[in-house]
């Protein structure tokens, strides 16, 4: 068999295993096996690119830079993944994404570059050129938009912007007016292809990608990261087209659809219009700013709250980003335990969108070991809190907040939220009166049936643990 029918085997047999990988990773049971497969795939495709580059003949130059390019990625893939903490991984992700889009963009320009370009004269004729430059259009624009969408997604998940939605004068006219632009751009490049309009095409899309994720607010911004992903895999199939890459081709396609279909979920589960969180926050109008005074906060200390504990029936923990950062799982799963064996009922009841990655706190709760059957769906626990003793939210914010149901200015209005105020006793566990992710102030906290329990959630709940 010659290098390149066994390569196109390769291929074939690394995207079956990316599609066994995408099955496996749906279900937490088999998210291990997904990973493998995963890996599998990945290792198989590189083997096969790298066999068939050497077969072609590349220079020994072009091989060491290759050689270079590996090792110095694989080592700084490697460093970081090590080190990230799991409250660092949306970021992780988010840049990784825009790694994909830069990536597309200069496979874009290298393709200009090195066909229409070419040092004596163009490279194709005929349709054959114009294909080709509608690829190095489509591919650098798609890029361009993921490359700083995805780096103002790292900049708000990572905190250093503010999550608020930027809300330009005009800004649907502006979104709509740079998709038109781009079109026009696309047709003059195919007509003649020359550096000024794809210079300014590139700029242009650029440009769409931050405002487009600017102007998310950060309630949606669990969507954004999902459509970045997906934008991330149409950007990588663009350049499997470009660069002749049928494993490119198909692993964009497998990426760029499981996200697209992953956002359309995530949009249903908070309620939210697909069309216009993907149009950059389209038809949204910025909400008041929720000065609302809602009167005095009531405390309360562990001991206190340890006793309502083990006066109770019934206990629903609700947990949010907040344990996450305070790592509060292992001490959560220990108290959960402990009640059970005082004969209280416990369960814990999940927001689609609790923490900052889809799937957050179910990670967070099978690290400590916490039994599936007893970890809930927001929809199975929402009715059963008017019958539960004592709910535990356990650095959740947005995601318990009643102003979702009762007030329709807010930012978050419309979203479904876990209605724990309507339990007899809730304690909330936090450092501070500080708004949750998307800034909006939470009645719940002033709620009758509230009480605030200050400090951090890890050592709070360990204050109970001894306590009880
Ligand atoms: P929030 O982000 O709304 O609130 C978390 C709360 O945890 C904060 O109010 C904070 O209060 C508290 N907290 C932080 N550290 C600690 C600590 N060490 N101990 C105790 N409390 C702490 O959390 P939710 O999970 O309720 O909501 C998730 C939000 O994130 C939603 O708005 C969602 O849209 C958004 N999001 C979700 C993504 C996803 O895919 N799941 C992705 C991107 C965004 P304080 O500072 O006072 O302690």
């Amino acid at each position: 068999m010659t290098v390149t029918g066994a390569a196109a085997a390769a291929y074939i047999v690394a995207a079956l295993l990316f599609i066994l990988s995408l099955a496996g990773l749906s279900r937490h049971e088999s998210a291990k096996a997904g990973n493998t497969y995963g890996i599998a795939g990945m290792a198989l495709a590189l083997a096969a690119t790298i066999a068939l580059a050497a077969d072609g003949g590349i220079d020994p130059a072009g091989a060491g830079l290759v050689a270079v390019a590996v090792v110095a990625g694989a080592g700084i893939g490697l460093w970081r993944a090590r080190r990230v903490a799991m409250t660092g991984m949306p970021e992780l992700i988010a840049i990784l994404h825009s790694f994909v889009g830069l990536a597309a963009v200069l496979v874009g320009w290298n393709g200009y570059l090195s066909v229409e370009a070419a040092e004596g004269g163009p490279l194709l004729t005929g349709a054959e050129a114009g294909i080709h430059s509608a690829e190095v259009a489509i591919g650098v624009f798609i890029g361009a938009v993921t490359f700083t969408g995805s780096v103002v997604a790292f900049l708000k998940l990572s905190a250093r912007v503010k999550s608020a939605p930027l809300v330009l004068p005009g800004k649907n006219a502006l979104n709509l007016g740079a998709l038109v632009a781009f079109a026009a751009l696309t047709v003059v490049f195919v007509v003649e292809p020359n550096l000024p309009v794809l210079a300014v095409l590139t700029a242009l899309a650029l440009a769409l990608g931050w405002h487009l994720v600017a102007s998310i607010g950060g309630g949606d911004m669990p969507v954004v990261v999902s459509m970045l992903n997906s934008y991330s895999g149409w950007a990588a199939a663009a350049s499997g087209f470009l660069l002749g890459n049928d494993l490119l081709i198909v692993t964009g396609a497998l990426v760029g659809s499981s996200g697209a279909y992953l956002s359309y979920i995530m949009c249903r589960a908070m309620n939210r219009s697909f069309l216009s969180v993907i149009a950059g926050g389209f038809g949204i109008e910025a909400a008041s700013s929720g000065d609302t005074d809602y009167g005095e906060h009531r405390e309360i200390g562990a001991d206190e709250a340890a006793e309502l504990l083990a006066d109770a029936t019934s206990v629903v923990i609700t947990p949010g980003y907040g344990m996450a950062v305070a790592q509060a799982q292992y001490p959560v799963a220990e108290l959960a335990r402990h009640l059970v064996e005082r004969g209280i009922e416990v369960r814990f009841g999940i927001h689609p969108v609790a923490g900052r990655l889809p799937g957050h706190m179910n990670v967070l709760l099978a690290e400590a070991k916490v039994p599936y059957d007893i970890v809930l769906e927001m929809d199975e626990i929402n009715d059963d809190f008017p019958k539960t003793s004592v709910v535990l939210v356990i650095g959740a914010n947005d995601t318990v907040n009643p102003s979702a149901v009762d007030d329709p200015s807010s930012p978050i209005a419309g979203m479904p939220v876990l209605r724990v105020w309507e339990a007899e006793h809730v304690i909330v566990f936090k450092r501070s009166m500080a708004a949750g992710y998307a800034g909006v102030q939470n009645p719940l906290f002033f709620r009758e049936n509230s009480r605030m329990l200050f400090g951090d959630a890890r050592e709070r709940v360990e204050d109970i643990l001894k306590a009880l």
